[in-house]
């Protein structure tokens, strides 16, 4: 069956090379035809066809472009070189005020796209802008951020499709009831959503594992156990669960930073307790999630819920956080293999700059994970990696039926590999990235 007409005249063919689509039946393809920057036919349909242009894979293997799910962008862009877990020491990392004038911000931002390129992303979360980080140390993350993205949007000068969560409180910090009231009362910014999507909100409800502020159901060595981190006139968890109904009852994505079991089991009491609320903007997830237990991952997928994690971030803080957590506890944080087996959506994602954007390091990281638990490396572990990437990225974003996988009438966002990414034996940071497309434009080019 032919998707296209012999009047069809394409754009670009891309050719030469095999190209993981990561359709339903992940299929492996040839060629394929893009117009006006969408696919329009693929394999031999897509090699008959007319076209301006022709990218030669000279043998080189294409994929979905890839999606970091969670990735503070300006924040990256105002700090790079400099990453949390590097080999930068502490006196030389940045601090104070990294951004305070519109050119600094488009700069940071600019630096940002420019090393994603390199990198063969194409499309990323950026998780938590707003105004409860007017006054916020970095000036990464107030609305004058929101406004630059905007901005630089309406001049099409993106080469990275962006989905953004505002955020009404401070950042791994606190936020009150009374602020997200009034946030979540004014409207987000006119934009096209296949550039700059504004999806949904970002909300705390509780710190990280190593610093005992993960909010758990068993305490720490000291007796503590973490807590909520949302405020209001009652107690914390009124408020937090005030935040959820509001943003639901908006049709609002919601995205909570949730790593301790105690804050997951109450993120589900307040989903589950929702009226039929409008259909969110993408389903609402939990970010990080470290100490996850299989029952609620279970309730998650029930939900149609799902996980944004760093098994990267995990990597560098195992010990660290084995001192909270006691050898038992350890053992079953993290829980990616449970994550994948269990079919909740998951994406795999770098949270950087606190760790390195470049996502061949975190899947390596995410290999490693799993092959502590028991899970060995073949091809499949491999796609179903790459898959929490594109497609499962793309789930997340509520944007499934546009982007994530190269079929017809889905955007033509490549990533171009020297090697088979599939193939299983070797690390994922080996695999260098040769040009990443975006829209049907070639966005980097490895000279
Ligand atoms: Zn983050």
């Amino acid at each position: 069956m032919s998707d296209t007409s012999p009047g069809d005249e394409a754009d670009l063919i891309i050719r030469g090379g095999r190209i993981h689509t990561f359709d339903g039946q992940d299929s492996a393809v040839s060629a394929l035809a893009v117009r006006a920057g969408r696919i329009i036919a693929r394999d031999s349909e897509a090699e008959k066809l007319a076209a301006a242009r022709t990218i030669e894979l000279d043998g080189r293997t294409a994929i979905p472009g890839i999606n970091d799910a969670h990735l503070h962008a300006a924040w990256l862009g105002a700090r790079w070189p400099h990453l949390f877990f590097s080999d930068t020491p502490p006196e030389d990392q940045p601090s104070g005020r990294l951004v305070t004038t519109e050119t600094e911000r488009r700069a940071a931002l600019t630096r940002a796209w420019g090393l994603l390129a390199e990198l063969g992303i194409t499309s990323y979360t950026e998780p938590g802008i707003g105004p409860g980080e007017d006054d916020g140390e970095t000036g990464c993350f107030g609305t004058d951020m929101l406004a630059t993205y905007t901005a630089l949007h309406r001049e099409r000068a993106q080469t990275s499709r962006v989905t953004l969560l505002r955020l009404f409180g401070t950042i791994d910090g606190e936020s009150t009831l009374e602020d997200f009231e009034r946030g979540i009362r004014t409207t987000a910014p006119t934009t096209d959503p296949h550039w700059l999507a504004v999806t949904g909100v970002k909300i705390f409800a509780d710190g990280i594992p190593p610093m005992a502020t993960a909010w758990v159901e068993e305490p720490y060595p000291d007796g503590s156990t973490g807590e909520l981190l949302t405020r209001g006139s009652d107690a914390p968890l009124s408020a937090f669960r005030r935040m959820i109904e509001l943003a639901a009852a908006r049709g609002l994505q919601i995205a909570v930073h949730a790593t301790g079991d105690r804050s997951i089991t109450e993120f589900l009491h307040a989903l589950e307790g929702l009226d039929a609320a409008p259909p969110a903007a993408g389903p609402h997830y939990v970010v990080h999630g470290d100490l996850a237990t299989t029952a609620q991952l279970e309730r998650m997928r029930r939900l149609g819920a799902g996980f944004a994690v760093q098994p990267l971030i995990a990597a560098h803080t195992h010990d660290w956080a084995g001192a909270q957590l006691g050898p038992e506890r350890l053992a079953r944080a993290w829980p990616l293999r449970e994550m994948l087996a269990t079919g909740t959506l998951t994406t795999i994602t770098s949270d950087a700059p606190i760790a390195t954007p470049d996502w061949r390091v975190g899947l390596d990281s995410s290999l490693a994970l799993l092959s502590a638990a028991g899970r060995p490396d073949d091809t499949e572990l491999r796609r179903t990696l790459l898959r929490t990437m594109t497609v499962d990225a793309a789930r997340q974003d509520g944007a499934v039926t546009w982007k994530g996988s190269l079929e017809v009438g889905k955007v033509a966002d490549l990533t171009v590999l020297d090697e088979d990414p599939c193939a299983p034996g070797r690390p994922f940071a080996s695999l260098a990235v040769a040009r990443t497309i975006v829209d049907g434009r070639s966005i980097y080019l490895r000279d």
